[in-house]
């Protein structure tokens, strides 16, 4: 059987072939699900002149990728245990990792390529079982290339699974355990070429949860508990949302419902007609699992409900109505729900997507990865003051789409090194000062990453300010600059408020070059958006331009007796405990 790729495809084949000639850096293609990973590794395994070894996490997917290669008359061999095959004899093998893991001594061959499927899985330590096989073909040929695929290179726990992108940008850390993102097609392009079903979203117009309210973790989760006791005092909201899924679903022909907690399941499927519906979770046995797909994608039964476990790996192509019923913490998870709605069968013309918990993320947002702080953040696009990169941040914007606030740390974009390497631009738009090299840190960092010294916390610094009698500490919530005339110069006052109206000053001299350079190294790197950082040189320049300067978080003075409050200490780009001028409630 003769076989075309799809132009795509094509691409995602030459680009890999581009790279590794070039470069032995492990690589990681991103292909929407249906994009049809399965022949972009049948061609590459095809076109290799060496063996090849290509893995998968589970036989379902080894089997699949299998079968592709071999409908196109060629051969391979097959090692999982799963499919009863452990060979290893032909030039391509289809392999599960867990399998291959535990034999590795049979590796005793040079491999010039490795394929890994969903290789979002791989974590980069030696000691996983994808490290075991690395290791093993290593040792026969150091100068094993690594190839990953995968629709889902972010994952709010495990970050990026590569470092840096073909478009000029960071993701990653630098031992993200691949290299280089060489190939990306975004969903919107198979969704608008017809390899994918359109989605058809809906705003709810009823009402949803707000899961926002509770407390999360840094990956921006909320636990089971908290989500139970919210939905608990949300019955009727749930009873509501489910009435309006089957108001909806009358025209459809297979209806996935996303629940948040077990029991927020089991109460949702009590008010779906019984013997059309279903609920799997990570508690049913595969057997039961098994089971209820097969029923489902028979369509005798026509609701299912699950809690966390079809997010991946399961088709149903029929399926014509996502209902989300939990939080997504992050774009690519709700792509990934979403995404089990937009495959192609026959007589689907759309796929109804309904978001009945407020997530408020778009399908064609480009993952911004990291927690969204608000659920009125939107991708915003913020130019790099320094290198000119155009960093894709969670922001916030006004009607007119004017940018106000983002949350972007430092730019992404990559600069040439001059000696063939790529780094990170340095330019950080919010950042911590080492207090003894200067340098500028993260702003969550503890450690500074030039001379190592431990970087003070400022809620330890705002603790021991509050426990002082002659101490005051502002809740900053703006400066305000103006030109005063001492000693026949011009001096620069600038005073800070709080909410209260409480407030404190301090005067700059920038008349000469060390009033200057004080002034400057406190305000002339940040800057309002909108505008550049700038250097300042005098009072009346900084008087009139004051609307770009960034105002500290907290401002820590101490009394003294010469001149009253006297500043001690400004917290800029603050993140702790404490809360913010202007901030209902810590988040
Ligand atoms: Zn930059
Ligand atoms: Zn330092």
């Amino acid at each position: 059987m003769k076989y075309s790729l799809r132009p795509y495809q094509q691409e995602a084949v030459e680009r890999t072939v581009k790279h590794f000639r070039a470069s032995q850096d492990a690589a990681v293609i991103v292909l929407p699900t249906g994009a049809g990973k399965s022949l972009v590794i049948a061609e590459l395994a095809r076109i290799a002149k060496q063996k090849v070894m290509v893995l998968a996490h589970v036989k379902e997917l080894v089997e699949q990728n299998a079968e592709k290669f071999i409908s196109f008359g060629l051969k391979a061999s097959i090692f999982s245990a799963g499919l009863k095959q452990k060979s290893l004899q032909q030039q391509v093998t289809f392999a599960s990792v867990q399998s291959l893991a535990r034999h590795t001594d049979k590796l005793n061959e040079h491999y010039s390529l490795l394929i890994i499927d969903e290789c979002h899985r791989v974590n980069g330590e030696s000691t996983s079982q994808y490290g075991q096989v690395i290791n093993a073909l290593k040792k026969y040929n150091p100068a094993l290339k690594v190839l990953g695929l995968t629709a889902t290179p972010f994952r709010m726990a495990m970050g990026w699974v590569y470092h840096q992108h073909y478009h000029g940008l960071v993701r990653g850390n630098a031992d993200a355990p691949f290299k280089k993102c060489i190939y990306e097609l975004p969903l919107r392009y198979m969704i608008k070429h017809g390899y994918l079903t359109k989605p058809y979203e809906v705003d709810a117009a009823i009402s949803h949860y707000d899961f926002s309210s509770l407390p999360s973790d840094s990956f921006g989760r909320y636990s089971p508990a908290d989500m139970n006791t919210l939905l608990k005092n949300n019955t009727r909201a749930t009873q509501t949302i489910i009435n309006h899924v089957l108001e909806y679903s009358q025209t459809r022909q297979g209806v996935m419902i996303f629940a948040a907690t077990v029991m927020h399941a089991q109460e949702i499927t009590h008010y779906l007609p019984q013997e059309q519906t279903a609920i799997i979770t990570g508690d049913t046995v595969n057997n039961e699992r098994d089971r209820i797909i097969l029923a489902f994608k028979q369509k005798k039964i026509k609701y299912l409900v699950n809690v966390s476990v079809l997010t991946t790996g399961f088709d149903a192509p029929h399926v014509d109505y996502i209902a989300i019923l939990r939080p997504t913490e992050s774009v690519s998870l709700y792509q990934q729900i979403v995404g089990r709605g937009l495959r192609l069968s026959e007589g689907k013309e759309d796929c109804l997507v309904i978001d009945y918990a407020g997530n408020g993320f778009d399908l064609f947002y480009p993952e911004v990865g990291s927690k969204k702080a608000a659920s009125d953040n939107e991708p915003v696009q913020v130019l790099c003051p320094g290198c000119g990169f155009a960093n894709i941040f969670w922001g916030k914007t006004d009607e007119q789409g004017k940018l106000l606030e983002h949350f972007g740390r430092r730019c992404q974009g990559l600069l040439d090194d001059g000696e063939g390497e790529q780094i990170q631009c340095d330019y950080r738009f919010r950042f911590k000062e080492c207090e003894h090299c200067g340098e500028q840190n993260d702003i969550a960092a503890r450690q500074c990453h030039h001379c190592n010294a431990v970087l003070a916390d400022p809620d330890d610094k705002l603790r021991a300010a509050l426990n002082l009698k002659d101490a005051l500490v502002l809740r900053c919530s703006g400066l305000h600059a103006e030109v005063i005339n001492a000693h026949k110069q011009p001096l620069l006052k600038i005073s800070y408020f709080d909410e209260d109206g409480a407030s404190c000053e301090e005067v700059f001299n920038l008349t000469n070059k060390t009033g200057r350079f004080i002034f400057n190294k406190q305000y002339s790197q940040r800057a309002q958006p909108g505008y550049n950082p700038t250097q300042w040189h005098s009072a009346e320049q900084v008087v009139e331009c004051q609307q770009q300067l960034v105002a500290p978080d907290f401002v820590i003075a101490r009394k003294s007796k010469q001149y009253g409050w006297k500043i001690a200490d400004k917290l800029f780009d603050y993140q702790g405990h404490f809360r913010k001028a202007n901030q209902l409630s810590r988040d």
